[in-house]
């Protein structure tokens, strides 16, 4: 690998050669400098330009270094505190925890979501149809009832009801909460993992042959020659598009084990809406919440 002395340092940078480029072209970024070269120019002609452009590199690596910095304390103070008050990442949103004394001698999960409150099923389109004729009234004060369950809809937010036994001391709590929530979101992502890929390989006419959660720090997913399909569990904290995304993108390797326009095909007919999941997932990693997720 080639390197470029900058002050006291010395920088590696890697070259790619490219038959579509028209001129020397650097980059830096999170991956280091890469050095695009067209097929005509020389390894000299390349070396010269990187020599010139010496300054401009080392002004990018530094922006590349703070813009990292930055993206990392971001992301750790994203980190949730696991007590109640915290709040853990998921499906694009944030489910706060409600820890509540609970028997036994393990910490017990439950997502509570406003339709399981009792008021929401009282107020059901199926009870008012239940009811048969009314007064007029009657009918107004229906109508009240509704906008009020459907104002409690909107404001009250999903929680993790955290069931967390009276004997734990407060550093075994802690410890025990975050067990057990990342344990809840691995078994929710393999469900909705499963569940896409269901979908998919359906639409596909090929199913894989073993789903699995992955953790992979560098990729959301692999598909593997014998069908083996890989996506990590990190992606039930994105949004629901993000994750579909994904799958689709393995699956279709069912079909086709690269990137080319067959693989491409393959994942739009599957997925019409691949696209705005991509972008969607893109965004999710720009935000900086990604990064957030990996430190959990
Ligand atoms: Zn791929």
């Amino acid at each position: 690998m080639p390197r470029l002395r900058i002050g006291h340092d010395s920088v590696a940078w890697t070259t790619v050669r490219s038959a579509r480029a028209r001129r020397i072209r650097i980059r830096v970024g999170p991956e280091g400098v890469i050095v695009t070269v067209p097929r005509g120019a020389s390894a000299g002609e390349a070396e010269a330009f990187v020599a010139q452009k010496a300054a401009w590199i080392a002004g990018a690596l530094e922006r590349v270094t703070r813009w990292e910095a930055g993206r990392d304390a971001a992301a750790a103070q994203m980190v949730p505190a696991w007590e109640q008050g915290g709040a853990v990442p998921y499906r694009g949103g944030q489910l706060a925890f409600q820890v509540e004394p609970a028997l036994g001698r393990r910490v017990r999960l439950r997502e509570v979501v406003a339709e399981d409150e009792p008021a929401h099923v009282a107020d059901s389109p199926a009870a008012h149809v239940a009811r048969g004729p009314r007064s007029d009234a009657d009918a107004d004060a229906d109508a009240d009832a509704d906008a009020d369950a459907r104002e409690e809809y909107l404001t009250d937010a999903p929680r993790l009801a955290i069931g967390v036994p009276a004997h734990l001391a407060e550093e075994a709590r802690s410890a025990a909460v975050r067990d057990a929530v990342v344990r809840w979101l691995r078994a929710r992502a393999l469900y909705h993992v499963e569940a896409e890929a269901h979908s998919f390989g359906a639409r596909l006419g090929r199913m894989p042959s073993v789903i699995r959660l992955g953790d992979q720090k560098s990729r959301w997913g692999s598909c593997a020659t014998s069908g083996v399909v890989r996506v990590s569990w990190r992606l039930i904290m994105a949004p629901p598009e993000a994750l579909a995304y994904v799958v689709a993108h393995e699956v279709a390797h069912l079909e086709a084990p690269h990137h080319g326009p067959a693989f491409w095909a393959a994942v739009a007919r599957i997925h019409p809406a691949w696209a705005d999941g991509k972008a969607t997932l893109k965004a999710w990693e720009r935000s900086g919440r990604a990064a957030a997720g990996r430190l959990l």
